[in-house]
């Protein structure tokens, strides 16, 4: 099967500013898949609905996760299910449990800057989200 489709890595501001300062998009090791070695999240959804549908829920941080969209278009993505079997079972439930993990990819190394480009034309409109103006009082101030 050679047929990968165009693919989207969306990040927040934090992630926008370290891509645009490296000129590359580094994959990162899952805190509770380490076995797998650093992944790269892409996915095939243009537009997610939401970001727990392609897996990028808040629960480590607070950034808006969809706010930057890039465009790729690597030989090297797989689709999550030729991978999923070799993270911990529980883990994978857990993930897949959030969203619609058939729309999920990754790459297991850095993705070069002719591998993707920086979507300008994407505007993440978050005002469906609740909690957005809740800036928490007495949080440590420190992003993730
Ligand atoms: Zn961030």
């Amino acid at each position: 099967m050679n047929s990968i489709p165009e693919l989207y890595h969306f990040t927040c501001d934090h992630g926008h500013v370290g891509i645009a300062r490296t000129g590359i998009l580094l994959p990162n090791i899952h805190p509770f898949m380490k076995n797998l070695g650093p992944l790269l999240w892409l996915t095939d959804l243009a537009e997610p609905p939401s970001k727990e549908s392609v897996g990028l829920t808040s629960i480590w941080t607070t950034c808006d996760r969809l706010a930057y969209r890039y465009i790729v278009h690597s030989k090297a993505a797989v689709h999550w299910f030729d991978v999923r079997q070799r993270a911990p079972k529980e883990i994978v439930e857990t993930l897949e449990s959030y969203g619609q993990p058939e729309h999920w990819w990754i790459v297991r190394r850095p993705l070069t800057p002719s591998e993707f480009s920086f979507d300008d034309g994407w505007k993440h409109n978050e005002s469906a989200t609740d909690t957005t103006a809740s800036r928490r009082a007495g949080s440590d101030g420190e992003s993730g």
